[in-house]
């Protein structure tokens, strides 16, 4: 069992109509999406979208301004309320996630607390992962208990602890698949049936896989969220978020975004834009790159285990299978000789780059329990599945015979000093 080389491709060869965002739409493919989806919203002669790099927008007359101050979401009234380069975005990606609508914000963490705010309210339960980005992990365990709001962390892989934890005040069911930083999946079919028996509104964070790789909204999730600053994004030049949903929700999120003021400058998002068009092309190699050194790294003795949902090897691979199309960026490996040899094994790489974030043109690489040490004592990282000699690696666009002989010296070097 494996995804093929062109794995984002696979929707295009079983059923061509996949990606269209409604019956009406043509049969267009995510490559030609990315480019095209925002054509409707261009307002002049250049073939490039301007960066509208304005606070505010003129009204022509006391009419228009009446409509400006009141519509919802009006694109083009106050930037903290939206922008025309924000809409062109909001398009495309809508379009990929299979969603009516799209909205931006300044990060990642912008979309998901701006989203989890706007949809709980004191007295309310949410269920959410036992293993979330650390931020999001944080405002479960942190912020929402301030505000009357209890959240109930549950093994992602088991939906019967899931089913167990619901409660009759349960609002919200929030789920990262692949996890961050171990890669564990979340059956996003089976969570978005509890919750509908259930009247939950579900929430999934996308940002490991990418719509290229993964649609929750088709599996029955309500809103998708992504740390835009990653694969979307793609260059490590920019900090956006977004949050991919119906237009009722996307109204409800985005009067308490207004609020929160989480705003996507019109420069990152003008970037964000560019980045997108060259989202299906860098995916596709990306995907490739990693299941190669995925399968690579398993057969290099000195690593001692290797976290990818392309692998045979992950616990969930049937899972992987069935709900993605393509593995993603992100490789988990535990090097052996334990954290100080990992650290050695980090230092000596010359290609990856030691640098937090993911998904971009280039490979970046952490020693996981290193950077969470401040943030996590050993207990919590042991509790988030994150061992002393743990990498999270992103593959980039690098040649994957290029990154082998990288990472072999690198692991040769680190092997060498601890004997
Ligand atoms: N979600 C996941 C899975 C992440 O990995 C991150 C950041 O690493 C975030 C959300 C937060 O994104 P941002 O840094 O853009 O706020």
């Amino acid at each position: 069992m494996g995804w093929s080389a062109r794995c984002c491709d696979d929707a295009r060869s079983a059923d061509p109509s996949d990606l269209r965002m409604n019956p009406n739409d043509p049969p267009w493919h995510a490559d030609t999406r990315v480019l095209h989806d925002d054509a409707a919203l261009a307002d002049d002669a250049a073939v490039v979208a301007p960066i509208h790099y304005s606070a505010t927008f003129r009204a022509r007359d006391a009419a228009e301004f009446a409509d400006m101050a009141t519509r919802a979401r009006h694109p083009a009234y106050y930037t903290r309320y939206g922008n025309p380069v924000h809409e062109r975005v909001a398009a495309i990606l809508a379009g990929l996630e299979g969603t009516e609508t799209a909205l931006l914000t300044a990060s990642g963490m912008g979309a998901i607390s701006t989203t989890v705010l706007a949809l709980v309210s004191a007295g309310d339960h949410v269920v959410a992962q036992t293993r979330h980005y650390m931020s999001t992990a944080k405002l479960f365990d942190e912020v929402l208990p301030r505000f009357g709001v209890e959240a109930t962390l549950v093994e992602q892989s088991d939906i019967d602890a899931l089913r167990a934890a619901i409660r009759p005040n349960t609002r919200l069911i929030m789920v990262e698949t692949p996890a961050n930083p171990t890669l564990v999946l979340t059956d996003l079919a089976a969570v978005a049936a509890l919750a509908r028996e259930h009247g939950i509104t579900t929430i999934c964070d996308n940002t490991f896989a990418s719509p290229l790789n993964q649609q929750p909204h088709r599996l029955g999730i309500d809103v998708v969220v992504h740390s835009a600053t990653k694969i979307l994004g793609g260059h490590h030049d920019l900090t956006a978020g977004a949050v991919c949903c119906s237009n009722a929700l996307a109204e409800r999120i985005w009067r308490m975004h207004i609020t929160l003021g989480s705003v996507l400058s019109p420069m990152d998002a003008w970037l964000l834009l560019r980045g997108l068009r060259t989202l299906a092309v860098r995916v596709e190699r990306i995907n490739a790159n990693a299941l190669e050194l995925a399968r690579w790294l398993e057969r290099q003795p000195q690593v001692e285990k290797v976290h990818y949902p392309g692998l045979e090897s992950h616990p969930q691979h049937a899972l992987a299978m069935k709900q993605m199309k393509g593995g993603g960026p992100v490789i988990a490996f535990a090097v052996k000789g334990g954290f100080e040899a990992t650290g050695r094994f980090v230092g000596a790489l010359q290609l990856a780059t030691h640098a937090v974030s993911l998904g971009g043109v280039e490979s970046l690489i952490v020693h996981t329990a290193a950077m969470w040490a401040g943030t996590m004592n050993e207990a919590q990282m042991k509790a988030a599945g994150i061992p002393p000699n743990f990498v999270r690696f992103s593959v980039g666009l690098e040649h994957a015979d290029d990154l082998k002989q990288d990472l072999a010296r690198a692991l040769a070097l680190a092997n060498a000093e601890q004997t």
